[in-house]
């Protein structure tokens, strides 16, 4: 007799596809049962629903997101350092080097012109009730100003940025989200000096990093083997809390910024891929799904990072050198979702407070949304802290930012899908203009 066969089982995306699935409607279900109308006092369940949220999802949401970021600064170090010493030459460094740059430069320009043209054409704020618009205010003021502060702790525009990318302390700055850029150059330098020494000279120093290397991936397989409950607790707590109100008067805004996102995102990039991978769009975001479940429930390119990495590799045959060294400088340089938002967001809150932005300045807007979208940490809500700078130099009040906060989650969610997915297509990309065999 045959044995019986065994049980077929869920792939891991699947489950965690399930994961968002269900704490999404877990979630929305208590929202829409129990919360209260914008301003008014929440009752007894509803207190309930957010204290499960903060004090029992929060947590065990925090406690994945944690063991993802736990592997981010070793992975991005060994898998830059011998991302350049596998390519070898440095001219070909050169080369990749500077295919990904135009990738990201391009696509963060399109897509930051794509935000600016739906906002422009949409007007979401000139339809916004001042009433709301005062009450959002005031009940979001001190949460801005914890992101104003940040802003102004980044120092704004000027020649210290560039001065900055320079780590004077490479401790110091793969302790801080924001100084990321920090440990990729000394990374990228660190590698280009091992490349000219030889593996003669630094063979062991380079095996070591493999299996440092390994060893990230290893732990990354245990908490993704937590990701169905921790993604089912992370969009549970973001969907209870959603406050639907505040959606509803948010609602022009978030067609606009969503919609957007996901233009980007579907066509886009969906076009990009076929365009110059040659991989069809449903074909493509069908074997991504997993990768886009994991950036959306996070809502961080960086904790994004090493699934990043296995779709790359496993999935589409990317060769580890390439998606050793263009994801990670993807996850934290190369973000279209906050530039299309950014341009969405100053010119909403201009619009809401009557302010006319003229060509040129929205041009100004255009490109610094490119610049910011560089410098962003990619972690949640990395963007705010920076857009309050692009909101000063604009002449646009920084406190306004207190508007969009309530709903700001839900759009960092989204815009974290088209953060991730571009950085994949443009190591398809890359790949391919190196002459790879992809398996597209
Ligand atoms: N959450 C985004 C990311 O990690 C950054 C942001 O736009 O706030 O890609």
């Amino acid at each position: 007799m045959e044995p019986d066969a065994a049980p077929a089982e869920r792939s891991p995306a699947t489950n965690v596809l399930l994961g968002l699935v269900l704490g999404a409607a877990a979630g929305l279900a208590c929202n829409m049962a129990l919360a209260p109308p914008l301003g008014a006092a929440p009752s007894d369940a509803y207190a309930r629903v957010v204290w499960l949220a903060d004090r029992v999802m929060q947590p065990i949401g925090q406690l994945f997101l944690r063991l993802l970021f736990m592997v981010v600064v070793p992975m991005v170090f060994a898998s830059l350092v011998l991302g350049v010493t596998s390519v070898g030459d440095l001219r070909r460094i050169g080369r990749i080097g500077a295919r990904t740059l135009l990738w990201f430069v391009v696509s963060t320009a399109v897509a930051a012109v794509l935000g600016l043209t739906l906002v422009n054409t949409f007007t979401p704020g000139s339809g916004l009730d001042p009433a709301i618009s005062a009450r959002l205010q005031e009940q979001f003021a001190s949460a801005a100003e914890e992101r104003l502060a940040a802003g102004r702790a980044a120092g704004g525009f000027s020649l210290d940025m560039l001065v900055n990318v320079v780590p004077r302390n490479v401790v110091r700055a793969a302790s801080d989200d924001r100084e990321a850029l920090g440990v990729i150059v000394f990374a990228l330098l660190f590698g280009v000096a091992c490349a000219q020494l030889g593996r003669a000279r630094v063979g062991v120093l380079l095996d070591c990093l493999q299996a440092i290397y390994d060893v990230c991936v290893k732990l990354l397989g245990y908490a993704m083997r937590l990701a169905p409950v921790g993604v089912f607790a992370l969009v549970f707590a973001t969907a209870a809390k959603l406050g639907l109100p505040l959606l509803q008067a948010l609602g022009g805004y978030l067609l606009v910024a969503l919609g957007g996102l996901l233009l980007h995102l579907f066509v886009v990039l969906g076009a990009a891929a076929w365009w110059f991978v040659g991989i069809r769009p449903l074909r493509f975001f069908a074997r991504c799904r997993g990768l886009l479940v994991t950036a959306f429930s996070t809502s961080s390119s960086n904790a994004t990072l090493p699934t990043t990495i296995r779709t790359a590799t496993d999935e589409f045959g990317v060769p580890a050198h390439i998606a050793g060294f263009v994801l990670p400088l993807g996850a934290t340089m190369n973000m279209n979702g906050t530039a299309l938002f950014e341009g969405i967001v100053v010119l909403f809150l201009a619009q809401v407070a009557g302010i006319e932005l003229q060509l040129s300045t929205q041009v100004l807007v255009m490109a610094l949304s490119v610049l910011t979208a560089i410098g962003a940490a990619g972690v949640p809500g990395g963007a705010l802290p920076l857009i309050a700078v692009v909101l000063a130099q604009v002449g646009v009040p920084p406190g306004m930012l207190a508007l969009i906060l309530g709903v700001d989650r839900i759009v960092d969610m989204t815009r974290t899908l088209p953060n991730v997915l571009s950085d994949l297509v443009c190591a398809l990309w890359v790949s391919k203009r190196e002459g790879v065999a992809l398996r597209l």
